[in-house]
């Protein structure tokens, strides 16, 4: 059988390519490669405690999107919950999204002082070559700011000097703010001098974390007659006549008009038969990631803290981020206890990747118990689990290599659609991953022309300033 619409990955953006298709008369085949849908937004579930790959929200400045989520999962599942997040940086808090009345107090008076004149002394000396995000973040907040809120983070997440990270991946985050509209921001004033609305202090979230919107999508895409096939690995698609031959690991075929491909953009040009030129194959060789691991610890405390997250800038402990999965949904914990999730960004292969379960999970613990997040003693089991790939790395050389594969396909394949995040190989949300599958399945099936590049680029969400990780930011 020849199916019009074959997808690669059941995670965000194969499940809504499925959904879109349904929309449009069109049942689909999926083959997933995991034996589990969601891909880095499930949820993983040990000995009932129920916790995300990183925490996962649930927000989006497009509407299709949110209309998809909804559809997806009723409103009984479907939480609108508060938000609270903060960065701990030397024995401190700071609010973030950042306040400047808290950093300010935090700081202190003299501390303050010197960002400031820090700030003005790159407006008269910017850092010549911006190109990459040390010198790009030093010379919109200078670089005694720089230091203290981005460098350490993003360090640890990316596991490089930041001078090797491309500006892209700042620009992207941090759009065109500085320290000037940092501060008006600070204070909720815009341009026009209208109160920012608190759009960000709620997002939503499924009751019993994201695995369930996707593990329900997939229920429901079954129910509607939708084949969606798990364990099943694509190592090989061969264009014969005029269809694709795709091969899983366990040798299966099947042959597809249309591909929607949410496995990694990298993995494409050695996939794909006949091979590409050898500049092709280098540029999928040379797209990199970041691996990522969490550890979850059970904690015999109430609530432990209030917030949904902690960014840890802490120099002195590996931990990048502590999810507290009690204040993402009351339904993800049990009666009395919270379930602490450490993420920790690593490279396959690295010490931390390679080290023992109860090793990691007695590191996490010491680390939880030296930052004072818990008690001592309180934790009471864990669990780790480890995400390959979790991040597309931005290097230096990136968007060259994204490039050269996308001409080749849009040359030679015009019938394998990229799709998602590490379909992509960009550092994005659901919300960004599922539109590039709606808009991919349109081209297919209504003729449209989207430009499946562009999407999300010029998106803007209300968020003050990012100092790394997922939260998009506020243009000005
Ligand atoms: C720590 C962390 C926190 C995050 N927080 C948020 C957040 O707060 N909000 C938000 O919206 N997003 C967040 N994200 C991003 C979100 O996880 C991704 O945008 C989303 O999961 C991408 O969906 P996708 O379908 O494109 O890719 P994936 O989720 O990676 O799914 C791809 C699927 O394809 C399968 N696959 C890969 N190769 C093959 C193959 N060869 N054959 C068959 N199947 C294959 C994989 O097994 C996987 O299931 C976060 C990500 C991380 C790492």
């Amino acid at each position: 059988m020849n199916h019009k619409i074959l997808i690669i990955g059941a995670g965000p953006a194969g499940l809504t390519a499925a959904w879109e298709a349904e929309k449009l008369g069109i049942k689909t085949l999926v083959l997933e490669g995991d034996k589990e849908v969601g891909g880095i937004s499930r949820t993983v579930e040990r000995n009932g405690w129920r916790f995300d790959i990183g925490g996962h929200r649930f927000f989006t400045k497009v509407d299709e999107v949110y209309k998809i989520w909804d559809e997806i999962l009723g409103s009984d599942d479907f939480l609108l919950r508060p938000r609270m997040s903060r960065i701990y940086y030397k024995q401190k808090f700071y609010d973030y999204p950042l306040k400047a009345s808290n950093a300010l107090f935090n700081l202190g008076i003299f501390e303050a002082i010197r960002c400031v004149l820090s700030y003005f002394y790159v407006r008269i000396r910017p850092p010549k070559n911006q190109d990459n995000f040390e010198n790009w973040v030093a010379a919109r907040f200078g670089w005694r700011l720089y230091n203290i809120f981005f460098k350490t983070y993003t360090e640890k997440v990316w596991g490089v000097d930041a001078t090797k990270i491309g500006s892209d991946w700042a620009s992207q985050r941090i759009k065109n703010l500085s320290l000037m509209k940092a501060i008006l921001n600070a204070f909720q004033i815009n341009k026009s001098g209208e109160i920012i609305t608190t759009l960000i202090d709620k997002f939503k979230y499924p009751k019993y974390g994201p695995g369930m919107m996707w593990e329900t999508a997939y229920k429901k895409l079954l129910d509607k007659g939708h084949e969606i096939k798990l364990n099943k690995r694509i190592v090989e698609i061969s264009k014969e006549d005029d269809h694709y031959l795709v091969t899983t690991k366990d040798g299966e075929q099947f042959k597809a008009d249309n591909i929607l491909s949410s496995m990694p953009l990298a993995h494409l040009p050695k996939t794909i038969k006949p091979s590409p030129s050898k500049e092709v194959l280098n540029s999928g060789e040379n797209l990199k990631f970041r691996d990522f691991l969490s550890v979850a610890l059970v904690i015999n405390e109430e609530d432990a803290f209030p917030d949904n997250w902690i960014y840890i800038h802490e120099p002195g402990v590996k931990v990048g981020r502590v999810q507290n999965y009690g204040s993402w949904s009351p339904f993800m914990v049990k009666e009395g206890k919270t379930c602490l999730g450490l993420e920790y960004f690593v490279n396959i292969g690295d010490e931390l990747w390679s080290m023992e379960d109860e090793k990691l999970i007695a590191l996490a613990t010491h680390e939880l118990e030296k930052l004072s997040l818990i008690k001592k003693d309180s934790s009471l089991e864990g669990y780790v689990v480890r995400m390959p790939k979790a991040y597309p790395v931005y290097d230096l050389n990136y968007s060259k290599n994204i490039e050269n594969i996308a001409d080749w396909l849009s040359k030679e394949h015009k019938g394998i659609h990229p799709i998602g995040r590490n379909g992509m190989h960009r550092y994005n949300n659901q919300d960004h991953s599922m539109m590039t599958a709606v808009k991919s399945v349109r081209n297919i099936v209504l003729n449209e022309v989207n430009d499946i590049w562009k999407i999300n680029v010029e998106e803007d969400y209300h968020e003050e300033i990012s100092t790394g990780r997922s939260a998009p930011v506020q243009k000005d």
